[in-house]
């Protein structure tokens, strides 16, 4: 039996049942309305072919295999309007509605089920619900005059081809497309390289399938990976952050070894102790020049310098081994104080004539001074010109001739 015979056949019985179900006048078209009801859902289609949904809870789906069309199958609807209450549209609800120019959705709205409105190829207007989160395979594929997709930030899982074939995709420039703040698909040539969007809150099923792409940073805040999302594509490496909470099962499919950054005890290291085939390596954040992952062989330490009395020292540094930025960058020590005499190589707290004869006594060799020492060389260097000699001694004579 051909699809539409079926069709034909299953439109007759929803016919039969409506008006079984429906006796009153909505179900007869009287004055060109009809309607009806589906557990808490309802509906109601006017004399423009403007078709309400109201009640409250999930839209039940269509799905041609089960034979189960929508109760508005075969009318010539030209707008939808979804109202506050509905959570739902169901599978293949307005799927292949020619007539369908505009819809309009509410808030209550989550959900949109498989190939929802695929097909309506003179859909031009939607507006989507503020809370969307789950746009199902094929919802608006072949909506070829459906230029505009009002994606709030809520959608964070979309799966393939959601959006394929519309005006929409077709007027994205090409590199990474994103649906609102999902990751949706790669135009043209894909990037060996790619680092998504801070914000980017899920990557598509099947977003990078198939595709060049080698390296991939997934920005902080992402919770969502799609199935296949990176299958038999080039993926060897990818950071998973720890704010990722779902992996498809076969995200990381038909892969030629992969290795996934990501951190100690998070979702993305479980989900690979699952799969032997990839190897993770726990990092500790990411270089916030390059986006690197950050391990201990990543990391370059530059050792730092220590202050002394005459100058200033830097503490230890870490530079990115794969940009050589600075990841924490030395801070300046400051010069130790000066918290003894000057002159005082006795060290009794005061410039005195024992400290004359200490400085003669040393360069008459019979007394030794460390002068590799700092604070040594500083008290026995009376006239600072970094040498100790004679001329010292004379210095501290004649200031303490001068004191006297
Ligand atoms: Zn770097």
């Amino acid at each position: 039996m051909s699809r539409w015979i079926g069709k034909a056949i299953s439109v007759l019985l929803a016919a039969v049942l409506l008006t079984a179900a429906f006796p009153l006048a909505l179900a007869d078209g009287v004055g060109g309305v009809t309607g009806g009801e589906m557990e808490n859902i309802t509906w109601i289609l006017d004399e423009n072919g403007v078709l309400t949904i109201g009640g409250s809870g999930t839209m039940p789906g269509f799905s041609e295999d089960l034979g189960e069309c929508s109760p508005w199958y075969g009318e010539a609807v030209t707008a939808v309007v979804i109202e506050n209450g509905v959570e739902s549209v169901g599978e293949e609800a307005f799927c292949g509605f020619d007539s369908l120019t505009s819809v309009e959705m509410a808030d209550s709205v989550t959900y949109i089920g498989e190939s929802a409105f695929a097909n309506c190829r003179n859909l031009e207007s939607v507006s989507l619900s503020k809370k969307l989160r789950w746009v199902d395979r094929y919802a608006f594929f072949g909506c070829a005059k459906l230029a505009e997709l009002p994606i709030d930030d809520s959608l964070a899982d979309v799966r393939a081809e959601a959006f394929g074939n519309t005006l929409w995709l077709q007027n994205q420039p090409e590199g990474i497309v994103y649906a609102g703040r999902v990751a949706y698909t790669c135009k043209g040539d894909c990037p060996a390289s790619v680092t998504l969007l801070p914000g980017t809150k899920g990557i598509a099923e099947e977003a990078f399938a198939g595709r060049r792409v080698q390296r991939v940073v997934i920005p902080d805040g992402l919770t969502y990976i799609g199935n296949a999302a990176f299958s038999a594509s080039s993926l060897t490496s990818v950071v998973i952050p720890a704010s990722v909470t779902r992996i498809g099962s076969d995200a990381f499919e038909w892969l030629e070894g992969l290795t996934v950054y990501g951190y100690e005890g998070s979702y993305a290291e479980k989900f690979v102790q699952d799969d032997s085939g990839i190897i993770f390596i726990a990092i500790t954040g990411l270089c916030p020049h390059c986006s690197a992952p950050l391990t201990e062989e990543s990391i370059v330490r530059v050792e730092g310098t220590p202050a002394t009395y005459t100058q200033t020292g830097l503490t230890e540094g870490t530079r990115c081994a794969a940009c050589g930025e600075w990841i924490t960058e030395p801070q300046v020590i400051e010069k130790k104080p000066i918290d003894f005499v000057i002159g005082d190589i006795s060290g009794d707290g005061a410039l005195n004539i024992g400290d004359v004869t200490l400085l003669q006594q040393y360069l008459a060799e019979y007394f030794a001074l460390d002068l590799e020492d700092e604070k040594t060389l500083l008290q026995a260097d009376f006239n600072g010109d970094g040498k100790v000699n004679i001329k010292d001694a004379t210095a501290m004579q004649r200031s303490l001739a001068e004191i006297a």
